[in-house]
């Protein structure tokens, strides 16, 4: 099926899951706001959309500040036109046992993943409504369901679960669909400062995760932008307040 050109904005798209995100919405037609915290970064991904036929804008905004929230989204619209797709996608991870845990590496996790999310989706939802017609997907995680070191990231992960569930219910009757992708194991910046705190190559990790995933291997960023870009897609309306585990087997 052929997708209607939207404007999507991507968070975090300036490496890793975002980057992909970007590059394959970009493909689908839709023109792209690559949303990241560094300009330079930021430009990098969509330079390379537009250097492959796309259409693509870069935003520097760090999605946890209200003002730099307002601010970029409206500049996409006055730019591209109204946003009318939404990932939710930035994110960072403060690892830590809990009785290791900062106050600071607590409150940076919700910042990004879960104040930034609100304020995004917040700021995007007047143009969907107003649209009649809006897709928000957010980035959860295998996390959510617990893990050692991520007492803050698991929290913020399984919060998003809750708060895209919500915006579904809420949103649903303007045309507007929200899911939660959660991905397992993917293979990027992420995962490779993982590897350094527990003190392994970032080889012999993916290999230790790999033979504990059904399907043998570790994910890559384009496994969870294939499942966003049928999330964000028009055939997927009656798709909403889900969350779909990409994580190469079962999880609850
Ligand atoms: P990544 O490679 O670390 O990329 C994250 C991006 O988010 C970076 O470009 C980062 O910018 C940006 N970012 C951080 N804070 C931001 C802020 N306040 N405002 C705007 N942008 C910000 O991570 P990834 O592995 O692609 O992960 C993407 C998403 O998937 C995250 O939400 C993550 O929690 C989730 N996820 C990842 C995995 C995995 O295995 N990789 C598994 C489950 C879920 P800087 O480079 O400037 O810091």
């Amino acid at each position: 099926m052929s997708q209607t050109p939207r404007v999507a904005i991507v968070t975090g798209a300036a490496r890793g899951i975002g980057a992909a995100t970007a590059h394959r919405l970009a493909a689908e037609g839709h023109a792209v706001a690559v949303v990241d915290l560094l300009e330079d970064q930021a430009k990098a991904t969509a330079d390379a959309i537009v250097a492959k036929g796309g259409t693509a804008i870069a935003v520097p905004a760090d999605v946890s500040d209200t003002d730099q929230v307002t601010a970029a989204v409206a500049q996409i619209a006055e730019r591209l036109g109204p946003p009318t797709i939404l990932v939710n996608n930035a994110g960072v991870i403060r690892d830590n046992l809990l009785f290791r845990m900062t106050d600071a590496d607590w409150d940076t996790v919700m910042g990004v993943h879960l104040r930034g999310a609100f304020l995004m989706s917040r700021a995007a939802q007047a143009h969907m409504t107003q649209e009649g017609w809006g897709r928000i997907v957010s980035l959860s995680s295998s996390s959510a369901q617990g893990n050692r070191g991520q007492a803050n990231y698991s929290a913020a992960k399984a919060g998003l679960q809750g708060f895209t569930k919500t915006l579904a219910i809420e949103l649903g009757k303007f045309g507007v669909t929200a899911n939660a992708v959660a991905p397992g194991f993917i293979v990027t910046d992420m995962t490779r400062a993982t590897a350094e705190r527990v003190g392994m190559s970032f080889e012999d990790f993916q290999q230790a995760a790999a033979a504990n995933i059904p399907v043998r291997r570790t994910g890559r960023p384009e496994d969870v932008a294939a499942t966003i870009a049928f999330l964000t897609s028009e055939e997927a309306g009656f798709v909403s307040g889900q969350v779909i585990y990409v994580a190469g087997g079962p999880l609850d």
